[in-house]
This record gives C-alpha cells, sequence and structure tokens, in this order.
C-alpha cells in the first residue's frame, strides 16, 4: 500500500489561553513554514469552532489538560480528537486519560521532563504521576521546554535568544530512557515532537521582542506522519487519517530547521511479512532493518532497553537481527538531534 507524508505540529497555544495569534494567523504561520496540518492544544479549553482548513493548512483542535488546583501544576496532557471539554477530568490523570478513551480520543503526556527555570522563578511541569495506563504515548521533543532548560541563566538567556540555534541539541537524554523503559517492558508507546509555540513578546532588559514566532518553530521540531491515503480537504476523514496516525505511532519527529527530514523511510522485513514505523511484524526467522535518511547524518538503530545495536554515517544504515523488541531510529547531524522514529515493533 503506498503511503503519504504529512508534516505538521501538535502544540501550540492562541489567546484562548496564553498564546498571542488566532487559529487562522497560525494557519498563515503554518503555511509560511511548509507544514500540511497543526493542532492547537490551548490550556484547559477546548474551543469549538475554528477547526478546518485555513487555505491549505488543516488547523485541528485539540487540549492541553492539567489539574489547576495542583501546586505545582505538572502533569499536562494534550489531548486530541476529544471534540469535547476535558478539563472537567483534570483531577485525576487516570480518570482525564480514561475519559479521553471513551471518546476515542488520544493522550500524550506533554513535557514529561520539564526542569525548573530558577532564575525566573518558574517551577518544574514535569510529569509526575507514571502510575498511569492506556495513554497513547508521550511528547519526547518539546523544543520549548528544551530552549528553557538549555539556558543556565539570565545574561545567557539573551544571547541564546538571539542564537536558539545553538541552544537547541535534542529530547533529554533521561525522556529517551523513560520512553525505552516503557517499551522494552512490551508497551506501546507512541512519540511525537512539538513547538509549544505561544508566540509571546518577552522583555529581557532593553529588549522586547517576539522571541519565538509560530512560523520559526514551524520550522523546527515537527511530526512527520505516514498516510494511507492523501488529504482530500474532507474534514472529517483527513482529521480520521491524522489522529490514526498518531495513535498508531506512524510518524518520526523531525528537527526539519537542519534539514529537511522530509523523505526518511524506516522499514523492517522478516521473509513475506514487513512493517514500517509504529507497525508490528511477526518474526519469520531472521529481521533485517533498513534506514534511508533524506541527506547524510550519523544514524543509530535502537533496541528499546538493549540501546544502539547498530549505528553508521551516511544516507544509509542495513542491520540483520534475529531478537524480538521495539526498534526505533535516532538520526544526528553535527551533533543536534535531527530525526527520532517511533519503533517496528517485532515480535
Ligand atoms: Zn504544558
Ligand atoms: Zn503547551
Amino acid at each position: 500500500m503506498p503511503t503519504y507524508e504529512l508534516v505538521g505540529n501538535p502544540h501550540m497555544h492562541t489567546p484562548f489561553s496564553d498564546g498571542e495569534w488566532y487559529h487562522a494567523q497560525i494557519a498563515e504561520a503554518a503555511a509560511a513554514a511548509g507544514l500540511d496540518f497543526v493542532i492547537t492544544t490551548d490550556h484547559n479549553v477546548w474551543v469549538e469552532g475554528p477547526e478546518g482548513y485555513h487555505g491549505d493548512v488543516l488547523v485541528l483542535v485539540g487540549e492541553e489538560v492539567h489539574d489547576n488546583r495542583r501546586q505545582p501544576q505538572a502533569n499536562h496532557c494534550l489531548i486530541y480528537g476529544a471534540d469535547a471539554e476535558m478539563c472537567l477530568h483534570a483531577e485525576s490523570a487516570q480518570g482525564l486519560i480514561d475519559a479521553a478513551r471513551e471518546r476515542n480520543a488520544l493522550t500524550f503526556l506533554a513535557h514529561p521532563l520539564d526542569p525548573p527555570l530558577d532564575f525566573v522563578h518558574e517551577e518544574s511541569l514535569s510529569w509526575v504521576d507514571w502510575e498511569i495506563e492506556r495513554y497513547t504515548g508521550i511528547e519526547v521533543w518539546n523544543y520549548m521546554t528544551e530552549f528553557k532548560a538549555r539556558i543556565p541563566n539570565r545574561l545567557l538567556a539573551i544571547w541564546y535568544a538571539f542564537n536558539p540555534r545553538s541552544a537547541i541539541r535534542g529530547p533529554f537524554r533521561q525522556t529517551l530512557a523513560i520512553w525505552d523503559s516503557l517499551l522494552a517492558k512490551g508497551r506501546r508507546v507512541a512519540a511525537i515532537g512539538g513547538a509549544d509555540a505561544h508566540g509571546s513578546t518577552y522583555t529581557l532588559g532593553p529588549i522586547s521582542r517576539t522571541l519565538f514566532p509560530y512560523e520559526y518553530l514551524f520550522r523546527c521540531v515537527n511530526v512527520h506522519l505516514l498516510i494511507d491515503r492523501p488529504l482530500n480537504r474532507d474534514v472529517s476523514a483527513d482529521k480520521q487519517s491524522i489522529y490514526k496516525a498518531l495513535a498508531q505511532g506512524r510518524c518520526w519527529i523531525g528537527y526539519d530547521l537542519i534539514g529537511s527530514t522530509r523523505g526518511f523511510r524506516f522499514a523492517a522485513r522478516s521473509m513475506a511479512n514487513s512493517a514500517g514505523i509504529g507497525e508490528e511484524l511477526k518474526r519469520a526467522g531472521a529481521v533485517t532493518f533498513e534506514v534511508e535518511t533524506p541527506a547524510a547524518g550519523r544514524i543509530r538503530l535502537i533496541r528499546a532497553g538493549k540501546g544502539v545495536v547498530a549505528s553508521g554515517r551516511g544516507r544509509r544504515l542495513k542491520y540483520t537481527s534475529a531478537d524480538a523488541g521495539a526498534y526505533r531510529v535516532e538520526v544526528t547531524r553535527a551533533g543536534k538531534g535531527w530525526i527520532y522514529s517511533n519503533p517496528i515493533y517485532v515480535r
């Protein structure tokens, strides 16, 4: 079956919570950055109405829910496809996840590690209640969380704000380790990455400006989805294709700023059986993995719980194994994180 690639960003805010731009303006920024879709995720409010095509960009409306009576206000959960207000269920993380599941909605733990920003007295907004089940996945790479975590003090904040490329390196190793430990237990946990764009204007000493415009962030950490039929401007069918791919983890996270990750491929086969990203492969003897990247980089094939099983430089990597497990790919370019694929689950 042919697959089609879509590029989008699944985490951002509008003036319905703490963002600056409304949906139509955000869609223009997304179009300028070459995205196919965006999902807005306002804090504790599901915004009914703006979902649909704005020009060529499909705007979907999700929600980022947390319990605002909790201190600190940790446990941010991204919800996609509920089409209803979900913050009523925020008091219990598991209750929220189950309420979303009842509506066939997806739940992703947002910025699961979010270090405190001591010099501006911001508390950690990490995920803390790990005794949960039945969620769809985790947000392995959140651009703004990473940026905040990489700036050590107020003075360097100004320098980094004008040189964000030098701050951004990739998902936190600890977040990847949490994901791997879940995968190694045999769980299916989809990974996504997102901007967490707000478009806010910051004042740092004498300087006041929008440090991270939506359009800039839409050129950075995105998700690339694989779907079975191209989008055709039928909002409900197109939305279903996008959410199905996210649910299955038929996607990779790409830091497109340092080189478009369009065209990345990761597949496995075992005799007559074959599988792509996010899919299951039933072993029939040895399994051969093939990775192809749109430009040269350092490619690592990782088996969750076992670490790197194969690596090499260039545009291709091939590896044969007899072992079951969740196999995923990381690609770096010049030391920067570039591509983080979801696993192929070998049974
Ligand atoms: Zn958040
Ligand atoms: Zn957010």
